[in-house]
C-alpha cells in the first residue's frame, strides 16, 4: 500500500516510514513525488479539524491517500496555549528556527512567576488518513506529557523541544536522542496507534 505523507518536512516522513514500513506500507513524502501542492489554510479550532482539512485538500489535490498531521503544544496554566497556534505563535521570524526562537521566548514570557507545579503540558499530534474522494478512512492523536521549564536545555528536535521537561526521563525533549523521542512523542504515538487501523486504509 502506498501512503502519501503532506508534509515536506524528511525527519516527519522518516519518523513514519520507520513505524508503518515494516507493515508493508510504502511511505512517501511530497519532495519523493516531486508535488508541489499550495498549503491549506488551516482554519479549525482543533488539532484533528486541521488534519482532517490538510488530509483532504492534499488527497484531493493528488488523486491519491494521504496522511496529515497536525501538532502543537498545550499548556494547562494558559488554558491551552498556543494549541492550533504553536507553529506562529509568537508572529515574527521568516525562519522556522527564527519563529522557534521567538515562540520559545513568548512562552517564558507568558509563564513568568507561575510555579513549577502549575506548568503542566502536553504535545499532541492529530492524524487524519483521506482517500481522494474525500473519504476519511483512519484517524488517531498522541500526545506527550511535560512539565515547561524556565530556560532553554538540549540541542535535538525543533520547537518547543528544549523548553519541555520529561520528568520520567529527567531532561527536556531536546535533550533525549531522535530515536527515544520518537518512542515517547505524540507523533510516534499517533502513527503506532495508525498500525491497527491499516485494514481500513488499504
Ligand atoms: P506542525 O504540525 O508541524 O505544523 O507543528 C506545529 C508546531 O507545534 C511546530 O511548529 C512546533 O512549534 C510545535 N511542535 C509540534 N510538534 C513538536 C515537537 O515534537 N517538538 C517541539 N515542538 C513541536
Amino acid at each position: 500500500m502506498d501512503l502519501v505523507v503532506a508534509t515536506g518536512n524528511p525527519h516527519k516522513v522518516e519518523e513514519i516510514r520507520a513505524i508503518l514500513g515494516p507493515h508493508g506500507v510504502r511511505v512517501l513524502g511530497l519532495d519523493d513525488l516531486g508535488a508541489s501542492v499550495p498549503e491549506p489554510d488551516e482554519p479549525g479550532a482543533t488539532f484533528e479539524e486541521n488534519a482532517a482539512i490538510k488530509a483532504r485538500a492534499y488527497a484531493a489535490a493528488l488523486g491519491r491517500t494521504v496522511l496529515a498531521d497536525d501538532s502543537g503544544l498545550e499548556v494547562d496554566a494558559l488554558g491551552g496555549r498556543p494549541g492550533v497556534h504553536s507553529a506562529r505563535y509568537a508572529g515574527v521570524g521568516s525562519t522556522r528556527e527564527e519563529r522557534d526562537a521567538a515562540n520559545n521566548a513568548k512562552l517564558l514570557r507568558e509563564l513568568d512567576g507561575v510555579s513549577p507545579d502549575r506548568r503542566t503540558a502536553r504535545f499532541v499530534c492529530a492524524i487524519c488518513v483521506a482517500a481522494a474522494d474525500g473519504r476519511v478512512l483512519a484517524t488517531s492523536r498522541g500526545t506527550f506529557d511535560g512539565v515547561i521549564i524556565d530556560a532553554a536545555r538540549g540541542s535535538h528536535g525543533f520547537g518547543y523541544d528544549p523548553l519541555l521537561l520529561v520528568p520520567d526521563a529527567g531532561c527536556t525533549s531536546a535533550e533525549l536522542d531522535p530515536a527515544e523521542k520518537n518512542r515517547r512523542s505524540h507523533r510516534g504515538m499517533a502513527v503506532r496507534a495508525l498500525v491497527h487501523l491499516l485494514p481500513s486504509i488499504a
